[in-house]
């Protein structure tokens, strides 16, 4: 097809729609005209709260300011997450969003930390040296404003998604985006090339256009009710197809940083946020029934419940193309990863990026979508590679869940990143990971991969010089804590309380 795309359609008003709408008009501007179609009678999926770094970005090109994104959607800062008993019952690590030490060319902090644990004595972890986990655990929070890299806090937000998505509604309105409530019925398409011309509302118009991005959720009314494009299920390496959500009081003090709790067959969630607490149970039902996860959620919620269980099945996995003729889906239609790294919202942000980047204004063909399909599928497997690696790489012998997710083949491509961790201590990116080497290496350390060897660099400063510079480091890095206020504190003043 080489029609210019005049008209864009987007389907659906959760955060994907109102996401696509918001950055695709302010983007575009008046190049392209966009009708949004919401169905308020269907709703939206209800969860989503916390997130990652680049999100902060994405608000800055919207031209949100970070005080009224932090009022309005009741926020909170989110520094980590902390992974409980996921190792072994009864421990924790942090995967934070810095990083740890400084950083030096051709050789990681941590090698030379690995050298003065394994032959100096040093009993220091990789966390002592990371001023996200330092001001995590103390509660504290402020922006550094810094020019060393070392002091750098990278810092993303706990947020009610509804009221993100309302936020956003805004900013698309503003910038032209056209709201059309009601429920889509039909679906018409060209009879040659099968691309849609149309979606029809229960109360019979009938909305047109030339592109439409598909955020329907998990129903995918486009792309797989209507185009039937297909699914890899990638349930044999992330077994867990059911969430339990629930949120409850807030607590007096706020962390600033997500719980991630294992339990006997998945996983809970607690995120902080101002006005009350997220909590979630994601299982598996081939190992617990919806009645025993209920009963695991009620009775690890440490506060009051406000509202009744919300029940959401899900299958992990991606769409076979994320960009089928005239259809590109965005959010829960495009696929789906557990919420264990807080990668949705990102994925839909990357998603719109990249049809910003790709955007077909003269027309749809072949060599634009397979370059987005390509990129698209890759993202998704990387960070199902990283997701696969929490449960694989357990100790836990208390369940058959976890001896099950142990003894499991998983990809080539995180089978060969763990090898070369445990018995070289390297790293590596590809392809533009989202995580970086210091995420894989705390998720690595922290699920109990400890390396068998460290770079040379290591051993090129004498060993007391090394003890040395490891203490300068941990100062520097402890040092700014006491004087941050706390997390409470910070968000009072932010908000005006
Ligand atoms: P939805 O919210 O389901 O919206 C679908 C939209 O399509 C609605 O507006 C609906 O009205 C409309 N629609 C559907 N059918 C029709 C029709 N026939 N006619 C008209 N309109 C229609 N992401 C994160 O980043 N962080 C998290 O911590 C996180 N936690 C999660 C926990 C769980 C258990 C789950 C399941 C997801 C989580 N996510 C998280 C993902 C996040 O919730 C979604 O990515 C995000 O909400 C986007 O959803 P969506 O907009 O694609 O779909």
């Amino acid at each position: 097809m080489n029609d210019t795309i005049k008209k864009v359609v987007v389907v659906g008003g959760g955060t994907a729609g109102w996401l696509s709408a918001a950055l695709l008009k302010k983007v575009l501007g008046q190049t392209v005209e966009l009708e949004l179609v919401e169905s308020e009678s269907i709703g939206t999926v209800g969860v989503g709260e916390a997130t990652i770094p680049p999100i902060r970005m994405l608000n800055n090109v919207l031209g949100l300011n970070e005080a009224d994104v932090i009022r309005e959607t009741k926020a909170t800062i989110k520094l980590a997450i902390k992974f409980e008993n996921w190792r072994v019952k009864g421990e924790g690590y942090f995967h934070t969003f810095g990083s740890p030490g400084r950083s030096y060319a051709f050789c990681h902090f941590h090698h030379f930390l690995n050298r003065a644990r394994q032959q100096l004595g040093e009993s220091s972890s990789i966390w002592d040296y990371d001023l996200n986990y330092l001001s995590a655990i103390e509660g504290r929070f402020a922006k550094m404003d810094v020019t060393d890299p070392i002091l750098d806090m990278p810092f993303a937000y706990h947020f009610d998604a509804s009221l993100y998505a309302k936020f956003l509604r805004k900013v698309a309105e503003q910038a032209g985006a056209v709201r059309t409530e009601g429920t889509i019925v039909d679906v018409t398409q060209h009879p040659g090339s099968g691309y849609i011309q149309g979606v029809r509302l229960a109360n019979g118009r009938e909305v047109t256009g030339d592109l439409f991005i598909d955020c329907s959720g998990f129903r995918g009314l486009l792309i797989q009710q209507q185009l039937n494009t297909g699914y890899i299920d990638w349930s044999h390496w992330l077994p867990c197809d059911r969430a339990i959500a629930i949120p409850s009081e807030r607590h007096e003090h706020t962390l600033p940083y997500t719980r991630s709790i294992a339990h006997t067959a998945g996983w809970q969630w607690r995120i902080p946020l101002q006005h009350r607490n997220g909590n979630g149970h994601v299982y598996c039902s081939n190992y617990m029934s919806d009645d025993e996860a209920l009963a695991v959620l009620k009775n690890n919620l440490d506060t009051a419940p406000l509202a009744d269980p919300n029940f959401i099945k899900f299958k992990t996995g991606r769409r076979r193309k994320q960009w089928n003729k005239n259809v590109i889906a965005i959010g829960l239609s495009s696929g789906f990863l557990e919420p264990l790294e807080s990668t949705s919202i990102h994925l839909i942000q990357s998603a719109i990026v990249r049809l910003l980047h790709l955007f077909p204004h003269q027309g749809i063909n072949d060599s634009i979508m397979s370059e987005y399909n390509a990129q698209s599928a890759l993202e998704f497997e990387q960070i199902r590679d990283f997701i696969i690696l929490h449960y694989h790489v357990n100790e836990r012998d208390d369940s058959q869940f976890w001896r099950d997710v142990r003894n499991m083949d998983v990809p080539e491509r995180l089978r060969h990143k763990i090898d070369l961790f445990r018995q070289n201590g390297r790293l590596f990116n590809e392809h533009n990971d989202l995580f970086l080497d210091a995420s894989w290496l705390q998720v690595m350390q922290g699920q109990g991969i400890t390396p068998q060897d460290y770079h040379p660099m290591a051993k090129s400063i004498p060993q007391d010089k090394l003890i040395d510079m490891l203490k300068t480091i941990r100062k520097i890095k402890q040092d700014p804590v006491a004087q941050l206020p706390t997390h409470d504190e910070f968000l009072a003043k932010v908000c005006g309380n």
